[in-house]
């Protein structure tokens, strides 16, 4: 619309303005869409203009005009996605409610499909596992609106737990595990022993057990890291998501001063205010099995704001079956058998934790 169209103009234009006004559920009277800018529709522009922050003139300028068409879009009209110059509207908005109320930040909500927006839809598309191309059609569309009422039936309050959804929409797939063998020798050996056992060689030992028992089992396995590779915290995260793996287990072993201090611990996602159910779970079935399996002290299952459990998408544990600073449980680790002990508690809880996820229909 290149001129300003205001009262007593008539035309096909202001028949169009007159339908996207009715459409947007504003009263016209009885003289409807009748090509005649009079007082009735001025009155309604005015309305339209203070209800959508504009300036209140009266008058359909450039910025109103805009205002009117991106007023009229509702979600689902169009396939949204991100492009120069950028789509704007208020299915736009929509969208961004909908994966900000299950957890998939666009930043704002601002109505215009910038590159958060871009990022979000490609990380719901991935967790309900439709092809992550970042174009919000049909298909992704259906898939936020049945999540969301499957959420909005629980508590008002409820968070969502996006890593819980991960692992939807799989069917049949296998499952895919990363495991992240703490540390990396020969620039990083973790917590070392009395008797100059490194946490690092220990925490790829019992990777590579769990990978064999866990492959066996019919679970796919990535690593996060080679034998001998010292990778930053950031990239075991990043390396994880990418690989759109459905558990990331981490793999330390704890150290105190205290010498006598022993046993095992898990840890899942909490930041306080928010925590992974699906992690937790997960924690809980591993350290069942290592305290019953191996009759290990029950250090307990906690809830850590570590990096690689908030950077994760999917959900992520940190185990940590044995005190490296314990000269008896130092000893135990130095063992294959025991190594193998150990593996096989942790695979069985993996195990566990994937057959209960795959069952579970969201
Ligand atoms: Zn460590």
């Amino acid at each position: 619309m290149e001129q300003t169209i205001k009262k007593n103009d008539r035309g096909e234009e202001v028949v169009d303005i007159q339908r996207r006004l009715i459409a947007l559920g504003f009263d016209l009277g009885k003289s409807a869409a009748d090509g005649v800018f009079g007082e009735q529709t001025e009155t309604t522009v005015k309305a339209f203009q203070q209800k959508r922050g504009l300036t209140v003139g009266g008058a359909v300028g450039e910025e109103t005009w805009e205002e009117l068409v991106e007023a009229s879009y509702q979600l689902g009209d169009r396939a949204l996605y991100y492009r120069y110059p950028s789509l704007r509207g208020d299915d736009v908005r929509e969208l961004q409610m909908s994966l900000n109320s299950l957890g998939f930040h666009t930043q704002d909500e601002a109505g215009v499909f910038e590159q958060e927006t871009d990022q979000a839809v490609r990380e719901f598309q991935r967790n309900v596992g439709l092809p992550p191309d970042g174009i919000a059609g049909e298909e992704t569309i259906d898939a936020l609106n049945s999540l969301k009422k499957a959420v909005s039936t629980g508590s008002r309050f409820a968070v969502p737990d996006k890593r819980y959804i991960c692992n939807s929409g799989r069917g049949d797939r296998r499952s895919k595990i990363m495991l992240d063998p703490g540390h990396g020798l020969p620039e990083d050996p973790g917590a070392v022993g009395a008797f100059g056992l490194t946490e690092a060689e220990v925490c790829w030992r019992i990777a590579l057990g769990c990978r064999r028992i866990l492959e066996q089992r019919g679970v796919e396995v990535v690593f996060s890291r080679e034998e001998s590779e010292t990778i930053p915290e950031g990239e075991r995260s990043q390396r994880a998501n990418r690989e759109e793996v459905d558990l990331l287990l981490s793999i330390h072993l704890n150290s105190s001063r205290d010498m006598q201090a022993e046993g095992a611990t898990c840890f899942y996602f909490s930041n306080g205010r928010w925590y992974s159910k699906a992690g937790k779970k997960a924690a809980h079935l591993i350290q069942d099995e290592l305290i019953r399996g191996l009759a290990l002290v029950d250090c307990r299952v906690h809830g850590m704001n570590y990096s690689i459990l908030r950077k994760t998408r999917m959900t992520a544990v940190q185990v940590e079956p044995a005190f490296i600073s314990n000269v008896k449980e130092e000893r135990l680790l130095g063992s294959g058998s025991y190594i193998e002990t150990i593996s096989r508690a942790i695979s069985q809880g993996v195990a566990r934790f994937l057959e209960m996820e795959k069952q579970s229909i969201i």
